[in-house]
């Protein structure tokens, strides 16, 4: 982390020029304000420094995300993790019990299961977890915290009531974590129920039933009657087969914080879903910025463990503090590890509250540059009625160019709500809103996470905005820019060879450091950077019209008469009509 005032004494230039590069850049900081790395690489590279960026500590060993550096032969299968999504009332929460309660049934445990947060279940294929918590807020709440917790979605749908507002917000938050979606068609037991009819309406937001032709797995159920049940399950290990998901089962245990509470009699306990490796009762952690030594596990069915692997969901006692849902848990060598490793996260925690700007804004969005997904402008699009949507819509997408993308991942009628931001916040989107309003929620939630949010009364504002923006994305054109023009008048060999040009500058100046073009009897000789420049004896940076000076160009053998043009290279912003479609 870096404030601008200390990048500013590290280049050795005035903290005001940094600041100005930043206004450029849309970012409008102070000289205390700490930079994200991305505009510190930029203004860095704008001085002609080159940023190496250091690892305040050693995170990177802790978050091996998903066994990236594992060797494969060390890679065992395991079970996939599933969320359960849709509107409210089509039974996700009813599909999830149905699931527990079968398992009961089969007297796998000794009755009463206790809710932890997630549980696993056998079946054909082999066990599966599931997530207890239903819905896409959790979910995509996790993601904004950069956990990725879930393998598959299930998306519930009433066959009675069909596809509603959630529904199709569930298929975006879904799609936008590229996360495969299983249809679960509900209620089939009812008289009303028409599963075909949701296939049809789902097929028109993308997903096309297999049974069609299609991608997306479809399986008609019913919760309260438990039909189909089995079915759902063996699907769900179909698609887990086709994902091939693996893990380490050796390696010290990596995994996210699903919830965490304070018991009165337990002390601080949270659920805990082991995502690679293994943990153990023994083993020192960090969590978030907690730490701790786990004096005990838990598994789902309440019995007592020693050990928990990939895809378990496990319940785990012994830790300082309390973790947040979302946090990041890793088992490290030892207390002390633990101990040093959670006091520099709860520094860089104090230091990060100061650091504004976590997500793309339309003005922000230069400073994006050279991250990864850059050049998509992602957005959330609200409006008042279907036919303005619709309008907008067509006319942000046709704004694509090859160079740079709108991706309007999710967009309806209707206020702005928790979950818009939500998603926003996760997919580093901007919020526009056309004649609606925002829920005050949401507002909270949008100034807490600095999700821009902007209103609009004008289509062509919103989309002049947007324009703006994507222009920002193109890469700028460089340009030649004449400053000056001058002439050779005398020319002074050097002692240890070539020459310096005594010139006559005509019109405009010349900068140490630009570009000399040389014409001789009207033809174009050379071109090469002004090395050097002086007035007399000293060096200096420029020299102006109707004064004269000491000119060396690398590569450039002078002649008296010899007429320069001088040159600076400068970028400039392009129109989008200027981008190839
Ligand atoms: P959620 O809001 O998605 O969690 O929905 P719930 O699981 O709470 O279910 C909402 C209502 O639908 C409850 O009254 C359930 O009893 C009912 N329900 C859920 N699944 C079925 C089903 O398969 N058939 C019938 N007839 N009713 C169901
Ligand atoms: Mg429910």
């Amino acid at each position: 982390m870096i404030t601008v005032r200390e990048l500013a004494e590290k280049m050795e230039v005035k903290p005001n020029d940094v600041i100005k590069k930043l206004m450029g850049l849309g970012i409008f900081a102070t000289i205390n304000q700490r930079l994200d790395q991305e505009a510190a690489s930029i203004v860095a590279g704008d001085f002609g420094y080159d940023l190496k960026v250091v690892a305040m500590y050693k995170e990177e060993e802790l978050q091996i995300s998903g066994g990236q550096k594992e060797s494969p032969e060390k890679l065992k299968p395991r079970p996939p993790i599933v969320t359960v999504m849709g509107h409210v009332d089509h039974g996700k929460t009813s599909l999830l019990d149905a699931i527990r309660q079968s398992r009961v049934a089969e007297g796998e445990s000794g009755g009463i299961t206790q809710h932890i947060g997630a549980y696993q279940v056998k079946t054909a294929k082999g066990l599966v977890t599931f997530l207890d918590t239903p819905g896409h807020e959790a979910f995509t709440a996790m993601r904004a915290r950069g956990a990725r917790v879930t393998d598959i979605v299930i998306l519930v749908v009433s066959a009675v009531d069909g596809v509603m507002p959630q529904t199709i917000e569930a298929i975006d938050h879904a799609k936008a974590a590229g996360v495969p979606i299983i249809v679960a068609v509900n209620k089939i037991d009812l008289p009303g129920a028409d599963p075909q009819k949701i296939r049809t309406a789902l097929a028109n937001h993308g997903l096309q039933p297999e049974e069609w032709g299609g991608k997306t797995i479809f399986q008609d159920v019913s919760a309260k009657k438990r039909i189909n049940l089995d079915k759902l399950l063996e699907m769900v290990g179909l698609q887990a087969e086709i994902l091939e998901l693996k893990a380490n089962p050796e390696r010290p245990g990596h995994g996210i914080v699903l919830e965490a509470r304070l018991d009165p009699k337990r002390g601080s306990v949270a659920t805990l879903l082991v995502q690679g490796g293994s943990v153990k009762v023994g083993d020192a952690f960090v969590a978030g910025l907690c730490h701790g030594k786990i004096k005990a596990l838990v598994d789902d069915n309440g019995q007592r463990v020693q050990t928990a692997g990939p895809s378990a969901p496990v319940e785990l006692m012994g830790i300082m503090g309390t973790p947040q849902a979302g946090d990041i848990f890793s088992v490290v060598s030892d207390d002390r590890q633990a101990r040093d490793i959670a006091e520099k996260r709860q520094l860089l925690n104090r230091e990060q509250q100061l650091a504004h700007q976590r997500h793309m804004t339309l003005v922000g969005l230069k400073s994006q540059i050279g991250g990864p997904a850059a050049k998509d402008l992602n957005i959330v699009l609200k409006a008042d009625v279907q036919g303005s949507l619709q309008a907008l819509r067509d006319s942000l997408e046709g704004l694509s160019t090859s160079e740079c993308r709108v991706r309007i991942i999710h967009s309806g009628i209707g206020n702005v709500n928790e979950s818009d931001v939500l998603l926003a916040s996760a997919s580093d989107a901007v919020t526009l809103l056309f004649r609606t309003e925002i829920e005050p929620r949401a507002q909270e939630l949008a100034t807490r996470d600095g999700v821009e949010v902007r209103k609009y009364q004008i289509i062509y504002d919103l989309i002049g905005d947007v324009k703006a923006a994507l222009e920002g994305l193109l890469e700028p054109e460089i340009v030649d820019v004449v400053i000056g023009k001058g002439e050779v008048r005398e020319l002074f060999p050097l002692k240890g060879g070539g020459k310096v040009a005594g010139c006559f500058i005509r019109e405009g100046k010349v900068v140490r450091g630009g570009l000399a073009k040389v014409t001789r009897n009207g033809a174009s000789v050379a071109e090469g950077k002004i090395g050097s420049l002086k007035r007399f004896k000293d060096d200096v940076k420029e020299v102006e019209k109707g004064l004269e000076c000491g000119i060396q160009v690398e590569g450039v053998d002078f002649q008296k008469g010899d007429q320069l043009e001088f040159v600076v290279k400068e970028s400039r912003t392009r129109r989008l009509s200027q981008s190839p479609q």
